[in-house]
Protein backbone atom coordinates (compact mmCIF):
# COMPACT_ATOMS: atom_id res chain seq x y z
CA UNK A 1 0.00 0.00 0.00
CA UNK A 2 1.65 3.48 -1.00
CA UNK A 3 1.14 5.94 2.32
CA UNK A 4 1.15 9.54 1.83
CA UNK A 5 1.69 12.38 4.30
CA UNK A 6 -0.35 15.50 3.62
CA UNK A 7 0.73 18.37 5.49
CA UNK A 8 -1.79 20.93 6.50
CA UNK A 9 -5.19 20.59 6.61
CA UNK A 10 -6.71 23.37 5.57
CA UNK A 11 -9.30 23.27 2.46
CA UNK A 12 -6.37 22.65 -0.08
CA UNK A 13 -4.82 19.61 2.22
CA UNK A 14 -7.78 17.99 2.75
CA UNK A 15 -9.50 18.08 -1.21
CA UNK A 16 -5.64 16.53 -1.92
CA UNK A 17 -6.23 13.89 0.66
CA UNK A 18 -9.84 12.77 -0.39
CA UNK A 19 -8.82 12.63 -3.55
CA UNK A 20 -5.89 10.31 -2.80
CA UNK A 21 -6.77 8.56 -0.90
CA UNK A 22 -9.91 7.77 -3.26
CA UNK A 23 -6.90 6.78 -5.80
CA UNK A 24 -5.81 4.31 -3.86
CA UNK A 25 -3.31 5.85 -1.44
CA UNK A 26 -3.20 5.20 2.33
CA UNK A 27 -3.56 9.42 3.78
CA UNK A 28 -2.15 10.72 6.84
CA UNK A 29 -3.37 14.74 7.12
CA UNK A 30 -1.14 16.38 9.79
CA UNK A 31 -2.24 19.72 11.28
CA UNK A 32 -2.45 21.02 14.56
CA UNK A 33 -5.31 22.75 13.66
CA UNK A 34 -7.38 21.08 10.99
CA UNK A 35 -9.58 23.96 9.23
CA UNK A 36 -8.65 26.87 10.93
CA UNK A 37 -6.62 28.94 8.39
CA UNK A 38 -7.40 30.72 5.17
CA UNK A 39 -9.90 28.66 4.36
CA UNK A 40 -11.69 29.05 7.64
CA UNK A 41 -12.45 32.42 6.70
CA UNK A 42 -12.39 32.76 3.02
CA UNK A 43 -15.36 34.80 1.13
CA UNK A 44 -15.88 31.51 -1.04
CA UNK A 45 -16.33 33.95 -4.31
CA UNK A 46 -15.23 31.79 -7.43
CA UNK A 47 -14.72 34.80 -9.85
CA UNK A 48 -12.02 33.77 -12.22
CA UNK A 49 -13.91 36.42 -14.95
CA UNK A 50 -15.10 39.10 -12.64
CA UNK A 51 -11.21 39.18 -11.04
CA UNK A 52 -9.87 39.48 -14.46
CA UNK A 53 -7.93 42.36 -15.93
CA UNK A 54 -6.09 42.66 -19.62
CA UNK A 55 -2.75 41.52 -18.98
CA UNK A 56 -3.61 38.71 -16.58
CA UNK A 57 -4.56 36.02 -18.97
CA UNK A 58 -2.47 32.86 -17.74
CA UNK A 59 -4.58 33.28 -14.00
CA UNK A 60 -7.92 33.76 -16.05
CA UNK A 61 -6.77 30.67 -18.32
CA UNK A 62 -6.13 28.57 -15.02
CA UNK A 63 -9.12 30.17 -13.00
CA UNK A 64 -11.51 29.55 -15.70
CA UNK A 65 -10.21 25.52 -15.77
CA UNK A 66 -10.76 25.29 -12.13
CA UNK A 67 -14.38 27.06 -12.11
CA UNK A 68 -14.88 24.15 -14.49
CA UNK A 69 -14.28 21.70 -12.34
CA UNK A 70 -17.17 22.68 -9.28
CA UNK A 71 -20.06 21.72 -10.18
CA UNK A 72 -18.61 17.78 -10.15
CA UNK A 73 -16.92 18.32 -7.07
CA UNK A 74 -19.29 19.98 -5.37
CA UNK A 75 -22.01 17.06 -6.40
CA UNK A 76 -19.14 14.35 -5.15
CA UNK A 77 -18.89 16.69 -1.91
CA UNK A 78 -22.88 16.08 -1.46
CA UNK A 79 -23.72 12.92 -2.00
CA UNK A 80 -20.99 11.85 0.12
CA UNK A 81 -21.20 14.82 3.20
CA UNK A 82 -25.06 15.69 2.72
CA UNK A 83 -23.46 19.47 2.40
CA UNK A 84 -24.45 21.57 -0.80
CA UNK A 85 -21.79 24.16 -0.77
CA UNK A 86 -23.25 26.82 -3.14
CA UNK A 87 -24.20 30.11 -1.94
CA UNK A 88 -24.83 31.88 -5.20
CA UNK A 89 -25.15 31.48 -8.85
CA UNK A 90 -24.07 34.58 -10.04
CA UNK A 91 -21.42 37.71 -9.66
CA UNK A 92 -21.86 40.99 -10.30
CA UNK A 93 -19.44 43.96 -10.03
CA UNK A 94 -20.96 47.60 -9.54
CA UNK A 95 -19.71 50.74 -10.90
CA UNK A 96 -20.10 53.81 -8.94
CA UNK A 97 -18.55 56.43 -11.28
CA UNK A 98 -17.53 57.23 -14.56
CA UNK A 99 -13.60 55.37 -14.49
CA UNK A 100 -14.93 52.45 -12.60
CA UNK A 101 -18.11 52.00 -15.73
CA UNK A 102 -15.10 52.26 -18.54
CA UNK A 103 -12.97 49.78 -16.34
CA UNK A 104 -16.00 47.14 -16.67
CA UNK A 105 -16.53 47.42 -20.04
CA UNK A 106 -12.67 47.77 -20.72
CA UNK A 107 -12.91 44.35 -18.42
CA UNK A 108 -16.23 42.66 -20.70
CA UNK A 109 -14.09 43.33 -24.18
CA UNK A 110 -11.26 41.33 -23.00
CA UNK A 111 -13.01 38.78 -21.94
CA UNK A 112 -15.37 38.39 -24.88
CA UNK A 113 -11.50 37.74 -26.71
CA UNK A 114 -11.85 34.40 -24.86
CA UNK A 115 -14.96 33.39 -25.30
CA UNK A 116 -16.45 34.65 -22.04
CA UNK A 117 -19.80 36.58 -22.87
CA UNK A 118 -20.75 38.87 -19.34
CA UNK A 119 -23.38 41.53 -19.57
CA UNK A 120 -22.94 44.93 -19.34
CA UNK A 121 -25.45 46.79 -17.90
CA UNK A 122 -26.74 50.55 -17.42
CA UNK A 123 -28.29 51.83 -14.22
CA UNK A 124 -31.86 50.60 -14.67
CA UNK A 125 -30.47 47.32 -15.31
CA UNK A 126 -28.28 46.43 -11.94
CA UNK A 127 -31.82 47.97 -9.82
CA UNK A 128 -33.58 45.01 -11.98
CA UNK A 129 -31.35 42.46 -10.41
CA UNK A 130 -30.34 43.81 -7.42
CA UNK A 131 -32.71 46.51 -5.66
CA UNK A 132 -31.42 46.89 -2.34
CA UNK A 133 -28.26 48.04 -3.90
CA UNK A 134 -27.54 52.07 -3.28
CA UNK A 135 -29.10 54.39 -6.18
CA UNK A 136 -25.41 55.89 -6.66
CA UNK A 137 -24.83 52.58 -8.82
CA UNK A 138 -24.39 53.46 -12.30
CA UNK A 139 -22.92 50.44 -14.12
CA UNK A 140 -22.72 46.51 -13.47
CA UNK A 141 -20.88 43.60 -15.23
CA UNK A 142 -23.34 40.51 -14.76
CA UNK A 143 -21.15 36.79 -14.92
CA UNK A 144 -23.70 34.37 -15.08
CA UNK A 145 -21.16 31.70 -14.87
CA UNK A 146 -19.31 32.39 -11.61
CA UNK A 147 -21.51 31.09 -8.16
CA UNK A 148 -20.11 31.53 -4.67
CA UNK A 149 -19.80 28.61 -2.04
CA UNK A 150 -19.84 28.22 1.72
CA UNK A 151 -16.00 27.79 2.65
CA UNK A 152 -17.17 26.39 5.92
CA UNK A 153 -19.62 23.72 4.45
CA UNK A 154 -16.80 22.78 2.04
CA UNK A 155 -14.76 22.78 5.23
CA UNK A 156 -17.36 20.13 6.90
CA UNK A 157 -18.07 18.10 3.61
CA UNK A 158 -14.23 17.71 3.42
CA UNK A 159 -13.36 16.54 6.57
CA UNK A 160 -16.76 13.97 5.85
CA UNK A 161 -15.12 13.12 2.62
CA UNK A 162 -12.14 12.32 4.37
CA UNK A 163 -13.59 9.80 7.00
CA UNK A 164 -15.33 8.42 4.55
CA UNK A 165 -12.59 7.86 2.53
CA UNK A 166 -10.28 6.50 5.49
CA UNK A 167 -7.99 9.62 5.66
CA UNK A 168 -6.19 9.78 8.90
CA UNK A 169 -6.35 13.15 10.63
CA UNK A 170 -3.94 13.86 12.94
CA UNK A 171 -4.04 17.22 15.38
CA UNK A 172 0.02 17.23 15.01
CA UNK A 173 2.53 20.17 13.38
CA UNK A 174 5.00 18.81 11.54
CA UNK A 175 8.49 20.44 12.27
CA UNK A 176 10.34 18.81 9.34
CA UNK A 177 9.43 16.54 5.98
CA UNK A 178 12.58 14.25 6.37
CA UNK A 179 10.68 12.98 9.99
CA UNK A 180 7.95 11.95 8.18
CA UNK A 181 7.87 8.20 7.29
CA UNK A 182 5.96 7.95 4.33
CA UNK A 183 6.66 6.94 0.59
CA UNK A 184 5.11 10.43 -0.74
CA UNK A 185 4.62 14.17 0.74
CA UNK A 186 1.84 16.77 -0.20
CA UNK A 187 3.21 20.55 1.37
CA UNK A 188 -0.33 21.67 1.78
CA UNK A 189 0.62 24.22 5.02
CA UNK A 190 -0.56 27.26 3.40
CA UNK A 191 1.35 30.72 4.24
CA UNK A 192 3.18 28.72 6.60
CA UNK A 193 4.81 26.49 3.47
CA UNK A 194 8.07 28.11 3.20
CA UNK A 195 9.03 26.91 7.11
CA UNK A 196 9.05 23.37 5.88
CA UNK A 197 10.52 24.42 2.45
CA UNK A 198 12.82 27.57 2.75
CA UNK A 199 12.83 29.33 -0.47
CA UNK A 200 8.86 28.87 -1.49
CA UNK A 201 8.25 31.53 -3.19
CA UNK A 202 5.01 31.57 -0.61
CA UNK A 203 4.38 34.34 1.48
CA UNK A 204 1.35 35.48 4.14
CA UNK A 205 -1.08 38.30 3.10
CA UNK A 206 -3.27 39.55 5.66
CA UNK A 207 -7.22 39.57 4.92
CA UNK A 208 -9.42 40.96 7.26
CA UNK A 209 -13.14 40.11 6.55
CA UNK A 210 -16.81 40.29 8.48
CA UNK A 211 -19.84 38.31 8.99
CA UNK A 212 -23.21 39.91 8.81
CA UNK A 213 -26.23 38.75 9.95
CA UNK A 214 -29.92 39.51 8.51
CA UNK A 215 -32.18 40.49 11.04
CA UNK A 216 -36.17 40.00 10.73
CA UNK A 217 -37.60 43.61 8.89
CA UNK A 218 -34.10 44.40 7.33
CA UNK A 219 -33.84 44.76 3.50
CA UNK A 220 -32.86 41.46 2.39
CA UNK A 221 -29.32 40.72 1.18
CA UNK A 222 -28.64 40.07 -2.01
CA UNK A 223 -29.30 37.01 -3.86
CA UNK A 224 -25.63 37.39 -6.30
CA UNK A 225 -22.18 37.83 -4.99
CA UNK A 226 -21.96 41.57 -5.25
CA UNK A 227 -18.64 43.23 -6.03
CA UNK A 228 -17.50 47.35 -6.31
CA UNK A 229 -14.16 49.23 -6.01
CA UNK A 230 -14.92 52.17 -3.04
CA UNK A 231 -12.10 54.81 -2.49
CA UNK A 232 -9.87 52.36 -4.85
CA UNK A 233 -10.43 50.03 -2.57
CA UNK A 234 -11.80 46.59 -3.64
CA UNK A 235 -14.99 45.15 -1.70
CA UNK A 236 -17.36 42.08 -2.04
CA UNK A 237 -20.91 41.48 -0.43
CA UNK A 238 -21.33 37.12 -0.78
CA UNK A 239 -24.63 35.71 0.07
CA UNK A 240 -24.77 33.45 3.19
CA UNK A 241 -28.19 31.51 4.57
CA UNK A 242 -28.14 33.71 7.38
CA UNK A 243 -26.71 37.14 5.62
CA UNK A 244 -23.85 38.04 3.99
CA UNK A 245 -19.74 37.98 4.23
CA UNK A 246 -18.01 41.27 3.26
CA UNK A 247 -14.62 41.40 2.48
CA UNK A 248 -11.64 41.97 2.33
CA UNK A 249 -8.72 43.83 3.57
CA UNK A 250 -5.57 43.02 1.87
CA UNK A 251 -1.89 44.28 3.35
CA UNK A 252 1.10 42.81 3.64
CA UNK A 253 1.69 41.92 7.83
CA UNK A 254 3.38 38.57 8.35
CA UNK A 255 1.54 36.30 10.26
CA UNK A 256 -0.69 39.07 12.00
CA UNK A 257 -4.10 38.02 12.00
CA UNK A 258 -5.38 40.86 14.73
CA UNK A 259 -8.41 42.54 13.06
CA UNK A 260 -7.69 45.85 13.49
CA UNK A 261 -10.22 48.97 14.10
CA UNK A 262 -9.39 50.56 10.62
CA UNK A 263 -10.04 47.22 9.01
CA UNK A 264 -13.51 46.94 10.33
CA UNK A 265 -14.87 50.84 9.79
CA UNK A 266 -13.38 50.31 6.00
CA UNK A 267 -14.93 46.92 5.34
CA UNK A 268 -18.36 48.49 6.75
CA UNK A 269 -17.98 51.98 5.31
CA UNK A 270 -17.38 50.84 1.73
CA UNK A 271 -19.83 48.07 1.75
CA UNK A 272 -22.34 50.48 2.80
CA UNK A 273 -21.52 52.78 0.11
CA UNK A 274 -22.97 49.83 -1.81
CA UNK A 275 -25.82 48.60 0.14
CA UNK A 276 -26.98 50.77 2.69
CA UNK A 277 -29.38 48.56 3.97
CA UNK A 278 -26.46 46.75 5.83
CA UNK A 279 -26.46 49.63 8.34
CA UNK A 280 -29.38 47.41 10.47
CA UNK A 281 -27.53 43.70 9.77
CA UNK A 282 -25.92 42.39 13.07
CA UNK A 283 -22.11 42.11 13.07
CA UNK A 284 -21.86 38.78 14.06
CA UNK A 285 -18.13 38.21 12.89
CA UNK A 286 -14.72 39.56 12.56
CA UNK A 287 -11.78 37.62 11.27
CA UNK A 288 -8.85 37.60 9.69
CA UNK A 289 -6.24 35.04 7.97
CA UNK A 290 -3.13 34.64 6.01
CA UNK A 291 -3.64 34.63 2.26
CA UNK A 292 -1.00 31.95 0.77
CA UNK A 293 0.24 34.20 -1.64
CA UNK A 294 3.15 33.84 -4.69
CA UNK A 295 4.74 36.55 -7.02
CA UNK A 296 2.70 35.55 -9.91
CA UNK A 297 -0.83 34.66 -8.59
CA UNK A 298 -1.07 31.26 -9.50
CA UNK A 299 -0.54 28.14 -7.00
CA UNK A 300 2.32 25.89 -6.61
CA UNK A 301 1.88 22.52 -7.54
CA UNK A 302 4.04 20.24 -8.80
CA UNK A 303 6.88 17.74 -7.71
CA UNK A 304 9.69 19.65 -5.11
CA UNK A 305 11.69 16.56 -5.02
CA UNK A 306 10.96 12.82 -5.64
CA UNK A 307 9.14 12.65 -2.74
CA UNK A 308 7.72 16.12 -1.78
CA UNK A 309 4.86 17.08 -3.96
CA UNK A 310 3.66 21.11 -3.39
CA UNK A 311 0.10 21.68 -3.11
CA UNK A 312 0.08 25.95 -1.79
CA UNK A 313 0.59 29.20 -2.98
CA UNK A 314 -3.42 29.79 -3.24
CA UNK A 315 -3.44 32.85 -2.27
CA UNK A 316 -6.77 34.90 -3.28
CA UNK A 317 -8.18 32.22 -5.11
CA UNK A 318 -7.81 28.97 -3.08
CA UNK A 319 -11.25 28.28 -2.77
CA UNK A 320 -12.01 28.91 -6.66
CA UNK A 321 -8.68 26.39 -7.35
CA UNK A 322 -9.78 23.73 -4.98
CA UNK A 323 -11.50 21.53 -7.32
CA UNK A 324 -8.66 21.52 -9.89
CA UNK A 325 -5.68 21.12 -7.03
CA UNK A 326 -6.84 18.07 -5.76
CA UNK A 327 -7.45 16.31 -9.19
CA UNK A 328 -4.17 17.73 -10.50
CA UNK A 329 -2.15 16.66 -7.21
CA UNK A 330 -3.84 13.21 -7.45
CA UNK A 331 -2.57 12.58 -11.34
CA UNK A 332 1.00 14.53 -10.01
CA UNK A 333 1.39 11.47 -7.44
CA UNK A 334 0.99 9.54 -10.13
CA UNK A 335 3.73 10.61 -11.80
CA UNK A 336 1.82 12.69 -14.80
CA UNK A 337 2.03 16.69 -15.09
CA UNK A 338 -0.82 17.45 -16.77
CA UNK A 339 -0.37 20.75 -19.52
CA UNK A 340 -2.48 22.88 -17.95
CA UNK A 341 -0.49 22.73 -14.23
CA UNK A 342 3.05 24.00 -16.37
CA UNK A 343 1.19 27.06 -15.57
CA UNK A 344 1.43 26.45 -11.67
CA UNK A 345 5.10 24.82 -11.85
CA UNK A 346 6.88 25.54 -8.33
CA UNK A 347 10.27 25.54 -10.95
CA UNK A 348 8.84 28.95 -12.79
CA UNK A 349 10.13 30.69 -10.90
CA UNK A 350 13.80 30.03 -9.96
CA UNK A 351 15.00 26.36 -10.29
CA UNK A 352 17.96 27.28 -7.68
CA UNK A 353 16.26 27.67 -4.79
CA UNK A 354 13.89 24.80 -5.05
CA UNK A 355 15.75 22.12 -6.68
CA UNK A 356 18.03 21.35 -3.88
CA UNK A 357 17.08 19.63 -1.02
CA UNK A 358 16.54 22.19 2.10
CA UNK A 359 17.60 19.00 4.33
CA UNK A 360 16.74 19.15 7.75
CA UNK A 361 14.69 22.33 8.06
CA UNK A 362 12.05 20.84 5.86
C1 LIG B 1 -10.01 37.16 4.05
C2 LIG B 1 -9.86 36.12 3.00
C3 LIG B 1 -10.82 36.00 2.02
C4 LIG B 1 -10.68 35.05 1.01
N1 LIG B 1 -11.68 34.93 0.06
C5 LIG B 1 -11.54 34.01 -0.92
C6 LIG B 1 -12.55 33.87 -1.91
O1 LIG B 1 -13.57 34.55 -1.88
N2 LIG B 1 -12.36 32.97 -2.90
C7 LIG B 1 -11.24 32.18 -2.97
O2 LIG B 1 -11.11 31.39 -3.91
N3 LIG B 1 -10.28 32.29 -2.02
C8 LIG B 1 -10.40 33.18 -1.02
N4 LIG B 1 -9.41 33.31 -0.09
C9 LIG B 1 -8.19 32.52 -0.23
C10 LIG B 1 -8.36 31.12 0.34
O3 LIG B 1 -8.96 31.20 1.60
C11 LIG B 1 -6.98 30.45 0.44
O4 LIG B 1 -6.30 30.51 -0.77
C12 LIG B 1 -7.15 28.98 0.83
O5 LIG B 1 -7.97 28.87 1.98
C13 LIG B 1 -5.81 28.33 1.08
O6 LIG B 1 -6.06 27.04 1.58
P1 LIG B 1 -4.92 26.21 2.28
O7 LIG B 1 -5.51 24.93 2.69
O8 LIG B 1 -3.72 26.20 1.38
O9 LIG B 1 -4.48 27.12 3.52
P2 LIG B 1 -5.10 27.18 5.00
O10 LIG B 1 -6.56 27.12 5.00
O11 LIG B 1 -4.46 28.37 5.64
O12 LIG B 1 -4.60 25.86 5.68
C14 LIG B 1 -3.24 25.62 5.95
C15 LIG B 1 -3.20 24.66 7.13
O13 LIG B 1 -1.85 24.27 7.33
C16 LIG B 1 -1.67 24.08 8.72
N5 LIG B 1 -0.24 24.12 9.01
C17 LIG B 1 0.59 25.19 8.98
N6 LIG B 1 1.82 24.82 9.35
C18 LIG B 1 1.77 23.48 9.61
C19 LIG B 1 2.72 22.52 10.04
N7 LIG B 1 3.98 22.84 10.29
N8 LIG B 1 2.33 21.23 10.21
C20 LIG B 1 1.05 20.85 9.95
N9 LIG B 1 0.10 21.75 9.55
C21 LIG B 1 0.46 23.04 9.38
C22 LIG B 1 -2.48 25.19 9.36
O14 LIG B 1 -2.84 24.87 10.69
C23 LIG B 1 -3.68 25.29 8.43
O15 LIG B 1 -4.81 24.59 8.92
C24 LIG B 1 -9.54 34.23 0.98
C25 LIG B 1 -8.57 34.33 1.97
C26 LIG B 1 -8.73 35.27 2.98
C27 LIG B 1 -7.68 35.35 4.06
Amino acid sequence: MRTLAVVGGGAVGLAVAWRAAEAGWTVTVFDPAPGSGASFVAGGMLAPLSEGWPGEERVLAFGAAALAEWPAFAEQLRAISGESVFVADETLTVALDGADAADLRTVAQWLAGFGHDLRVLDRAGVRALEPALARTVRAGLLATTEPAIDNRRVLRALDAACVASGVEIRAEAVVALDDLPHDRVVLAAGARSAELWPGLPVRPVKGEILRLRHRPGVSAPPSRVIRARVHGRQVYMVPRADGIVVGATQYEAGFDTTVTVGGVRDLIADAETVLPGIGEYELAEASAGSRPATPDNLPLLGPLDDRVVAATGHGRNGMLTLALTAVTVARLLDGVVPDYAEAASPQRFSTSALSSSPGGVR
